[in-house]
């Protein structure tokens, strides 16, 4: 992970980013996070404030889901936030990948609780309890819940806002079927609506496969991933999709009687998607000069600034009306910046370190010209429109530069893609930060030595084949040299 100082508090507040992204990747995000006012440090280690500029990120995030969600029959709901100790222990791989970091409630006031409470890591368990009673026959299945909550996970890694931190926001989805087959055609389709939303809304690509065994969620049958490769050489891991096949039917007793009356397990996934997405969103686009918002997820898309002297400022300033209602025509949402104490250039500067997508000049010789300039945060790319197009234009314009910014970002992996055939190959491409496709055995001892001998890199993920199976590899092992099992990404990850 970017290694992020937690600012001090008497730290003078300079305007700018002062560290570049190539350079320093974690200083420049801790920069970019706090500056463009995603964020405010508090005094627990690892628990951010969102602020209103993440927090509305979010808010669209979690509106096209649900509406993704409603097409699967998926409803929300909400269950508590602690769980009695005795269920999280009720499946013993899930407890035990869970149990370094599950925070305790051991007291209220000053008497002792009879039994420890979790704070929720993850809600399988104290779930699962519920739908045992909910499930008696066939008719009550599929059972389709998600919930949108926050969970603690308390990690002792260096954390980082968004990225790592001990209290995160998600969805977490958890479903029971009766077939095999149908839980894990729904494994898949949730994996679809997780790409379509960094596809569409946070124009990033995807990059989908199976988690390994050593690698997959605690208590499940096999985890698929989604996974980002980032400009500083690191892989994210973007978000899960389980299934969990009977293990935890099993432990919780969720049954159901078929249509021949006999005694059945459900089948059942769980999956989830974090507030980590916004920070891979932010080490993908942003730049030297601030954040960079992709257009849909943008709560402000345009802001005007007009650029008035005294003897011109009241035509300028209702040219500057005129354009806002002809955005709004569109469906744009915008702001007019008429603050009168401060110069544009310093306008400038702020919106840009927002993330704004475009920015509308208007000064007196665009009155004259019946027209105004569009600038793109992007690029920086310049378009004087007349005032008839600019609604047109503008809409165009976000357009292409969800395109453009979804584009660079495929450009920026595939040009960082690297073939390792021998072991000495992928160190040096892990070195070189790469994202490294290789052949594996499927052994855990290769697995285990390509994290021991790369520094920390490992196998992110098994693309999926063209059965949306794990991709099956001609030669041999990069580690072992025998005959080589599966096709595997692998590189450094957060
Ligand atoms: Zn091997």
């Amino acid at each position: 992970m970017p290694k992020t100082k937690e600012p001090k508090k008497d730290q003078k507040k300079e305007i700018g980013i002062t560290i570049k992204k190539e350079e320093e990747f974690g200083e420049w995000f801790s920069q970019i996070i706090t500056k463009a006012e995603l964020v405010e440090y508090t005094d627990v280690s690892g628990c951010y404030v969102f602020r209103p500029n993440s927090y509305s990120i979010w808010e669209k995030v979690q509106a096209f889901m649900d509406s993704e969600f409603r097409k699967l029959g998926v409803r929300n709901a909400y269950f508590p936030l602690f769980i009695p100790e005795k269920l999280l222990n009720r499946e013993k791989e899930h407890v035990e990948g869970f149990t370094p970091e599950v925070a305790w409630v051991t007291h209220t006031g000053e008497s002792k609780l009879s039994e420890r409470l979790a704070i929720r890591p993850t809600s399988e368990t104290i779930m699962y309890d519920s739908y045992k009673k909910w499930i008696r026959s066939w008719r009550d299945l599929p059972l389709k819940i998600n919930q949108w909550c926050n969970v603690v996970r308390w990690e002792f890694k260096n954390p980082v806002p968004f990225i790592r931190s001990r209290e995160f926001l998600w969805q977490e989805g958890h479903t029971a079927h009766r077939t095999k087959d149908e839980a894990e055609k729904e494994v898949f389709q949730i994996l679809d609506i997780y790409e379509k939303t960094y596809n569409d809304l946070y124009a990033m690509p995807c990059i989908k496969g199976f988690k390994t065994e050593k690698e997959k969620f605690a208590g499940a049958l096999y985890t698929t991933t989604i996974e980002i490769f980032l400009p500083n050489g690191k892989s994210a891991q973007a978000c899960t999709s389980h299934c969990l096949g009977q293990n935890f039917a099993k432990a919780f007793d969720i049954s159901f009687l078929d249509e021949k009356e006999e005694k059945q397990h459900v089948w059942q996934n769980s999956w989830g998607y974090s507030t980590r997405s916004m920070g891979i969103m932010i080490c993908m686009h942003s730049d030297n000069k601030g954040l960079v918002l992709p257009p849909r997820v943008a709560s402000t898309q345009a802001v005007i600034v007009p650029i008035t002297f005294a003897d011109s400022k009241e035509k300028v300033l209702s040219k500057a009306r005129e354009v806002k209602k002809c955005l709004e025509s569109e469906g744009i949402s915008v702001v007019l910046d008429d603050r009168d104490e401060l110069t544009p250039g310093w306008k400038f500067n702020e919106w840009e370190m927002k993330g704004i997508p475009l920015r509308i000049e208007v000064g007196p010789k665009d009155v004259e010209k019946d027209q105004a300039v569009i600038v793109r945060r992007d690029n920086g790319k310049k378009d004087f429109v007349k005032t008839a197009d600019l609604g047109k234009k503008a809409k165009e314009a976000l357009e292409q530069m969800h395109k453009d910014l979804y584009d660079r970002a495929l450009r920026l992996r595939q040009d960082n893609e690297a073939e390792a055939k021998e072991f000495h190959e992928l160190t040096k491409a892990i070195k070189d930060r790469k994202l490294v496709k290789a052949a594996w055995c499927s052994s855990t001892e290769c697995e285990e030595m390509i994290k021991d001998k790369t520094g920390g890199a490992k196998i992110i993920c098994i693309p999926f084949g063209k059965d949306m199976d794990r991709k099956e590899a001609k030669g041999r092992c990069v580690c072992c040299g025998k005959p080589a099992k599966y096709e595997v990404y692998i590189a450094k990850s957060y």
